[in-house]
């Protein structure tokens, strides 16, 4: 184990880490469950889990074992090879989805390309070449490669990097009468997630929902769902798709499926999939042994046992939210969310109380300004969720 002072860690990264990142001012070197901690020992509960990444909490015994004995045996072959770890982890996931094929990959933003890529690929091989327009909606986040940015909404991502790739409107998510004019018959795809996660932690309305259906059954246009947040189980269900009544043709996923190691998956349904080759698509690392290994072991953790615990925890977490808008409505405008992902819409910016949060030992963050964002590991308790609304019950009041 390395024990370096945060000042040598940050004069390190200021010559040599391409400075994109505004990172808070601890260093954090180990991990134990709920709690990650820094160089000097001191425990943060952690409620944002590298942004919904650590599932399963830090260092799970049971992760940690089972990606040390894959590494002893075979961590990566590239797609050359046939290995006994990806047919098994698509069948999981295809009978969690309904989607029966899986194209692995390594993050979120992949996830996405390879959906914006076979459903372009869909309609090509149909025939239909200038079906190639997506339409996606105002507070997406799809990811920051250049397909994923072209279909994100925030133009502080985008401006820089223009032109993106070309044929990309967006809806407004509030206005669901205003979807339809904007897909026709060469939209070869809508993109939406279920419950927006860097947009504000906005879950979409039932009527954007039935505007989507409607708009794809009136065009045949393919559905792309962007679950890498919303995705395995964090609100609830394996997808939050369906509870919108929503099917996808496509689902990105990321984030919590892999517990902390990088696995993406583009699932794709059975008429999308066929229109796809050997050579239109492909990556190196995409599901190699380490990977696959890592989303089985969170998918055997994820058993009924921990989702009723995550239910029973998840109404803990949201009751508690509302006692905190109530007993503090100068500071606090909503509180939005589903399942594990939580957000407390404030009336000003979130950063001074994220800051005094973080001080005070709890660890949440600031999404679309005004937004603090709780993303717990799965294994939270409710008396964890308790000591985290105790600490922004203190620091609201001093908001
Ligand atoms: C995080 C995120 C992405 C991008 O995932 P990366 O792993 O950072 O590339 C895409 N879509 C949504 C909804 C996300 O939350």
């Amino acid at each position: 184990m390395t024990t370096s002072s945060a000042t040598d860690v940050r004069a390190l990264e200021s010559q040599h880490v391409l400075q994109i990142y505004r990172r808070f001012p601890i260093v954090l070197e180990r991990g134990d469950g709920m709690r990650v901690f820094d160089e000097h020992g001191r425990g943060y509960l952690d409620f944002i889990s590298g942004i919904g990444v650590a599932s399963l909490g830090h260092a799970h015994p049971g992760l940690a074992r089972a990606i040390a004995a894959q590494a002893t045996q075979l961590i990566h072959t590239s797609n050359l090879y046939f290995h006994p770890l990806q047919g098994e982890l698509a069948a999981r996931l295809a009978a969690l989805t309904g989607l029966d094929r899986a194209f692995f990959c390594n993050s979120g933003t992949e996830a996405i390309e390879a959906c914006l890529k076979f459903a372009r690929r869909y309609w090509h091989a149909r025939g239909e070449t200038t079906r190639t327009k997506f339409v996606a909606f105002t507070h997406a986040f799809h990811g920051r490669t250049m397909g994923s940015l072209s279909v994100t909404w925030d133009d502080h991502y985008r401006a820089p990097f223009q032109p993106l790739i070309p044929g990309v409107t967006f809806a407004d998510a509030n206005d669901p009468g205003a979807l339809a004019s904007l897909v026709d018959a060469d939209t070869a795809a809508i993109i939406v997630e279920p419950v927006q996660g860097e947009g504000g932690v906005r879950p979409i309305s039932t009527a954007l929902a039935s505007a989507i259906r409607a708009a794809c059954e009136r065009t045949g246009t393919l559905l792309i769902a962007d679950e890498v947040q919303s995705g395995s189980f964090r609100t609830g269900e394996f997808l939050a798709s369906p509870t919108f009544g929503l099917s996808p043709d496509l689902v990105a996923l990321g984030k919590a499926l892999g517990a902390g190691v990088p696995v993406g998956a583009a699932m794709l349904s059975e008429k999308v999939a066929e229109a796809a080759a050997p050579g239109d698509h492909g990556t190196t690392y995409g599901g190699n042994l380490l990977a696959c290994r890592a989303a089985l072991v969170f998918l055997n953790t994820v058993d009924a046992g921990m989702r009723a615990s995550m239910a029973a925890t998840s109404a803990h977490l949201f009751h508690g939210l509302r006692g905190l808008a109530d007993r503090h409505p100068d500071a606090v405008a909503e509180v939005r969310g589903a399942g594990l992902i939580a957000g407390l819409d404030l009336k000003n910016d979130a950063s001074a109380v994220v800051n005094a949060a973080l001080e005070r030992g709890l660890l949440v963050n600031r999404t679309s300004t005004t937004v603090i964002r709780m993303l717990p590991p799965y294994i939270v308790t409710t008396a964890e969720v308790d000591e985290a609304l105790d600490i922004l019950d203190a620091v609201l009041a001093t908001a």
